[in-house]
């Protein structure tokens, strides 16, 4: 049995995408990420002021995690419902109406989450300073 032990300082993966799936600030884990639902970012984080955004277009990555996600549940959704005898006398134009019915309201569903992953797995794969912020008190 091998005990591989961990040398850097970095949190564990996993906690990083707990953390994510809470829609929480990947630095203090205590700042909202979201400012409003579906996939409206804040700036920065009201806790400890990291940016939300590395770089202009930073969420396109995000978009594509959603689209990646939506298409890992719509995909053996899909395949098992063709195990369905209900829906196998559908015409094909009813079906992709259901399926459409199905898809966006899930892509709508897990857009913020993406979003949250996208932010979360790229400041634990490379960690970047949050701005200071001037307080005036
Ligand atoms: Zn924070």
């Amino acid at each position: 049995m091998s005990a591989a032990r961990r040398l850097s300082a970095k949190p564990p993966f996993l906690n990083a995408v707990r953390n994510a799936l809470r829609l929480r600030c990947p630095n203090c884990r205590e700042g909202p990420v979201l400012e409003r639902w579906p996939n409206k970012i804040l700036p920065s984080c009201p806790f400890c002021g990291l940016s939300y955004f590395r770089e202009p277009g930073y969420y396109i990555g995000g978009m594509i995690v959603t689209y990646g996600l939506t298409l890992l549940v719509v995909i053996p959704v899909f395949l098992l419902s063709l195990l369905l005898p209900k829906l196998q006398g559908l015409p094909d134009y009813v079906r992709l109406g259901i399926w459409i019915l199905f898809a966006v309201p899930l892509a709508l569903f897990l857009m913020p989450y993406s979003y949250s992953l996208w932010l979360s797995v790229d400041f634990w794969l490379e960690p970047w300073e949050p701005e200071k912020i001037n307080r005036r008190e």
